[in-house]
Formats: C-alpha cells, sequence, structure tokens
C-alpha cells in the first residue's frame, strides 16, 4: 500500500508549510452569523477563497451549513460549482460580455450592475424560457459597481427587474471597518430607501466588518470574507475570530556575524555587535511580502525575531540574538499566534487582506479540520 506523506515528511521537500484551520473557518462564519440571530450568512470565496484555497474551504462552509457563496469572477464560479455542486453561487463582478452563456450551463447568478446587464441577462432568459436568478448591485458610494441610487429607485415597477430574475438587492459598505465614518450612516440609509423602493427582494448590504455596525445593516442576508479567514473585523478592538492561518519556514542555517559585518542584498543591514542570525528558507516569491523586510517579525521558540535586511527571493534572514535555542532545520512562524494578519499587513505596509490573497504556492499546504470531501481529504495538498 503506498504510504500517505506526512506533513513532516512534506516539510523536507518543502521550505515551509502553511495550515489552513478549516474548522476554525466554520467557526468564525457561525460566530459572524451569531451577530445578527436568525439572518442566513453567506460566504465570499473570491481570491481562492482569499488565498486559503476555494474547494476546500467552500466545502468545509458548506458542510456548516452555508448555502449562499459569492466569488468575483466565472472561473472562480465554476470551481465552487464543481466543489459545492449545489449551492447558490453569486459572480460578484456581473455579467461580462461573452460570459452569459457558461453562467447559465453552470448555474451561476451574476450580480447585475448597469441597464445593459439587465437586458443583456433578460435576453438569456428569454431565451431558456425560464426565470434566470441574479442580484443587482446598487452603488451606494463606492463609484465602483452597482446603478446609482437615483437609477436604482427609478426601477420601481419596472418589469425589467423580475425578466432579469433579480432575487436579491446588494449594494457594499464603502469603510465599514471604520465605525465612526459618517458614510456608513448614508450608506445604510440609502440602501434601505432602495429597498424600501423595490419591495418583496431580498437585500445583503453588510461584509465582514459590516456585520458590526448594527441591525440597520444586517437586511436578509451577511456577506463576510476576510473575517471568516481570521482577519479583525473591528480594527482597534479585541479581533472577536479565530486565527486560522499558520504560516512556518524552516530555519536552513544558523550563522554568527560581528559588529560592522553586513547582511543581504546590498547589505541593507549592519550588525551593531556581535548577533546570531538564521536564515529561513522561504522568501518573497512564496507570497510573504519584501515590503516587509526590516520591519517584520518570526517567532522562533515563542520570541519574536525581527527580519534584517532585505527579503530575499527564496529566503528571509532573522536576528535570533534573542532565540538561543534556535537550532537549524527548526520552523519559524510567520503568520500565525502573535504574529496575526493585521499585524503582519502593518509591517509590509498593507492591509492583511493583501497578506492573504498573496499566499503563495511553493510551500506545502496542510488543511486539518476538515470534513471527507474530495478536495479536503487530501491531508497534503502541494500545488
Ligand atoms: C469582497 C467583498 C465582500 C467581503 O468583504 P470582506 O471585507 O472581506 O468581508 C462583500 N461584498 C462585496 C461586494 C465584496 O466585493
Amino acid at each position: 500500500m503506498e504510504q500517505q506523506p506526512t506533513p513532516d515528511d512534506a516539510l523536507a521537500f518543502h521550505g515551509g508549510r502553511l495550515t489552513v484551520d478549516l474548522a476554525g473557518i466554520a467557526e468564525n462564519w457561525r460566530r459572524l452569523g451569531a451577530e445578527a440571530p436568525g439572518i442566513p450568512c453567506a460566504a465570499v470565496v473570491k481570491a481562492d477563497a482569499y488565498g486559503c484555497g476555494l474547494a476546500a474551504v467552500a466545502a468545509a462552509l458548506w458542510a456548516a451549513g452555508c448555502r449562499t457563496f459569492f466569488v468575483a469572477h466565472l472561473s472562480e464560479a465554476v470551481e465552487a460549482r464543481t466543489a459545492i455542486p449545489e449551492a447558490t453561487v453569486y459572480v460578484l463582478n456581473g455579467l461580462l460580455p461573452g460570459s452569459g452563456t457558461a453562467l447559465v450551463a453552470h448555474g451561476l447568478r451574476p450580480v447585475l450592475g448597469a441597464r445593459e446587464e439587465l437586458v443583456e441577462w433578460a435576453a438569456l432568459a428569454a431565451e431558456a424560457g425560464r426565470i434566470l436568478p441574479a442580484a443587482l448591485h446598487v452603488d451606494t458610494g463606492m463609484n465602483r459597481l452597482g446603478l446609482s441610487v437615483p437609477d436604482a429607485l427609478s426601477c420601481a415597477g419596472d418589469p425589467l427587474l423580475p425578466r432579469a430574475g433579480i432575487v436579491l438587492l446588494m449594494s457594499h459598505l464603502v469603510s465599514a471597518e471604520l465605525p465612526d465614518d459618517s458614510v456608513n450612516a448614508r450608506q445604510i440609509a440609502d440602501f434601505a430607501r432602495v429597498r424600501a423602493a423595490l419591495p418583496g427582494i431580498p437585500a445583503s448590504l453588510a461584509n465582514s466588518s459590516g456585520v458590526y455596525l448594527g441591525s440597520g445593516a444586517h437586511h436578509d442576508l451577511l456577506r463576510p470574507g476576510y473575517a471568516m479567514f481570521g482577519g479583525n473585523p473591528t480594527p482597534g478592538r479585541p479581533n472577536p475570530m479565530r486565527p486560522v492561518v499558520r504560516l512556518e519556514a524552516r530555519i536552513a542555517q544558523i550563522r554568527h556575524v560581528e559588529a560592522g559585518d553586513r547582511v543581504g542584498y546590498n547589505g541593507r543591514w549592519t550588525a551593531p555587535g556581535p548577533r546570531r542570525l538564521a536564515t529561513l528558507s522561504l522568501g518573497y516569491a512564496d507570497g510573504y511580502p519584501r515590503a516587509a523586510s526590516g520591519r517584520g517579525h518570526a517567532l522562533v521558540g515563542g520570541a519574536a525575531c525581527p527580519i534584517l535586511g532585505l527579503i530575499s527571493m527564496d529566503l528571509i534572514i532573522l536576528d535570533v540574538t534573542e532565540a538561543p535555542g534556535a537550532r537549524r532545520g527548526d520552523t519559524a512562524i510567520l503568520i500565525g499566534d502573535s504574529l496575526d494578519l493585521d499585524r503582519v499587513g502593518r509591517a509590509a505596509g498593507t492591509i492583511g487582506y493583501e497578506i492573504l490573497t498573496g499566499l503563495g504556492s511553493r510551500y506545502v499546504r496542510h488543511y486539518v479540520g476538515g470534513t471527507a470531501t474530495p478536495a479536503a481529504a487530501d491531508p497534503i495538498r502541494a500545488r
């Protein structure tokens, strides 16, 4: 019988390991839903489920009871359709020219955001001889996708809406993570007006942070993404989510430098005195941002060790002087424990969202807490 490789065998082949806790993602989805009792919670799984793996994450959420999923692209929707054949799947980027036939063939729902899209989708429905369900995006402030509020209000009584199968009204919040920004109240009020003008259609407004803006943002369907993956939906306050992503890299070498020795490309860091260094087998080609050079940290034996000099394509140099137990072959944590997504994002001058969606494909991926679905059953998915 063929032996399944263990996660540690896999670490001999790869410089690092990404562990994704599927049970933790399902638990975070439940916690988000519990903020709005009685209101269903969908899941936004665009961008390969924020870098965590669309098929495995979608299957785990489906098993937890999630029935409605949002992705950005048709390609992502087709992948979701394969992983969760019975789910309701919405395509946020809408009806791009040429995508209609495939949307219909795969039973997917575009989020329509312009009159041309409504007309085109209604025509496809007429051709198919049945109503094809879709969502209507109303732009309440982003100026990105969707009908303007006046255009949406003028749709009241328009037979185009039922012909285009509009079964969900949607809008997206501009600054939900900043609860004091007055734009939130304005968007909530405008969306409520549109909803009242188009009665009988369920509505959805809240992303992860929107879930924490109170019941005025909840409507009939929550639509979180980031927080399911452990990002803090309430910045500046304690994170109500469980961490579910851990990125570890192995120490390839330990070395000593003396005062004046320079380290890494362009000698960007100069040792102020004797220091013990560890070189990690992971770099920016693995999705760890080069912008965290000289600013980020990794945890070795519980100690936060500074990243020195410039991050290389395949390697990162750490100061492990404060982690005297560090040895060749040990693992260092780059994301996980006190190095949460939001902190790693700040160190790289960006947001945790970008850290997640940039998660690489070169280290081994290890899924824990999954259900026995084809995608999640494979304990090591080297992608
Ligand atoms: C990405 C996205 C979401 C999810 O946002 P999070 O901040 O990740 O929770 C919800 N709605 C729309 C329209 C989106 O584009």
